[in-house]
């Protein structure tokens, strides 16, 4: 069992191309080794998603999202979705099309309960997108703050801790004193991972000992950090981003034939008009797909070959050609036990929204009864 569980979704906007691919996809096949995962929508498990390893699962299937999306915007201040930077931002890009509706504000919200709702602490994000789970964070404070209340909650969490044992209780209380102290991040991180392993624990003893290490509050709902994940940003064949609206992808699982040709007839640094122009791999839309898929040896030849026009465009761009096709082929082999029989595919994802949606429902459970909602 891992100490971390990690939530990240992709909206199902069609097939899929390599921006999607080195985007996300390859960074969610190597979280999996490493975390417990969650992953939402489908037609994934093709480029190595392990269904055994992480949960696949369809957003809409589980209807804990919503309903503890609608609980959330019961506490989630209007002031803080209007200064969501993209909300402004989408508003004035997208002038032509209804934006101001409630939906659309409360989008946040409904992020905030896709992740909270399986009380997932980590969630993979680039640079730009941590103020959004930093709203997510706030919420979640904000929620544990009014509904984490109990009377009498610190008798009751050192009670919890006895329950501990003696060693673990002893340890707890180090590593408490250690964080409240001095701000001992690595004790708050030690100390939760001791309380998640302790199986004989009751939920509402787990809740008081997280909520103890920092302050007088149950936390029902933990705070999910950012996993903050480098992910190459892949151009299209003309250099801009890559996306299916740009005409510019590279189809995952697009046969060999067709990648040849797309990438041989790729623009190249302008300057290049004949053979022997010299060029500069920085003004080429090839030299990204040569840092993404070339060892440093290849990335020196291309640099000298190119500004000294020692190597041709074709020739630069073959062992790109050659890097995508061997890319795909496993890619494909994998895919093709889907194609030929998708009730497979439909098996996973029944599969995954079950075990999706007991955690959920576990989730729920403990909001209901802070808020007052559990009726028997
Ligand atoms: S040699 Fe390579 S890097 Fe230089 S312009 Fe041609 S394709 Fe681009």
């Amino acid at each position: 069992m891992f100490a971390d569980r990690v939530l990240s979704g992709m909206r199902p906007t069609g097939r899929m191309h390599l921006g999607h691919y080195h985007g996300a996809l390859k960074n969610w096949v190597r979280l999996q080794e490493e975390h417990e995962c969650l992953y939402f929508a489908a037609d994934w498990h093709a480029v190595g998603i392990n269904p055994a390893r992480a949960t696949i699962f369809i957003q809409s299937r589980v209807p804990e999202h919503a309903e503890l999306a609608l609980l959330l915007g019961m506490i989630a201040p209007v002031g803080w979705l209007e200064r969501v930077p993209t909300y402004k931002d989408q508003q004035e890009k997208l002038a032509d099309r209804d934006l101001s509706t409630y939906g659309f504000l409360g989008y946040p919200v409904m992020q905030g309960a896709d992740i909270l709702v399986y009380r997932a602490n980590l969630v993979p994000v680039g640079e730009d997108q941590v103020s959004h789970l930093e709203l997510i964070r706030e919420l979640a404070r904000r929620f544990n703050h009014i509904f984490g209340r109990e009377p009498a909650f610190e008798e009751k969490a050192k009670a919890a801790i006895k329950r501990l044992g003696s060693r673990r209780a002893k340890r707890y209380e180090q590593l408490r004193a250690a964080f409240q102290e001095k701000g001992d991040e690595a004790a708050l991180t030690a100390a939760r991972e001791m309380i998640d392993a302790a199986q004989n624990l009751a939920l509402g003893d787990q809740e008081r000992l997280f909520g103890y290490l920092e302050g007088s509050r149950r936390v029902i709902l933990p705070e999910p950090k950012p996993l903050l994940t480098a992910t190459p940003r892949i151009p299209g064949l003309d250099g801009q981003k890559m996306s299916k609206s740009y005409g510019n992808t590279i189809m995952l699982r697009e046969d060999a034939a067709s990648i040849t040709k797309k990438i041989r007839t790729m623009q190249t640094d302008p300057a290049r008009v004949h053979r022997s122009d010299p060029g500069t791999p920085e003004k080429c839309p090839v030299w990204p797909l040569h840092q993404i898929y070339s060892d440093e040896a290849r990335q020196a030849w291309v640099q000298k070959g190119c500004t000294t026009a020692g190597i041709g465009c074709l020739e630069c761009k073959q062992p790109v050609i050659d890097a995508i096709i061997a890319e795909q082929e496993p890619i494909k082999e994998r895919a093709q036990k889907y194609l030929d029989d998708p009730s497979l595919v439909r098996a996973i994802v029944a599969d995954g929204c079950e075990r999706a949606r007991k955690l959920a429902e576990e989730t729920m459970r403990d909001v209901r009864e802070a808020m007052g909602l559990a009726y028997t």
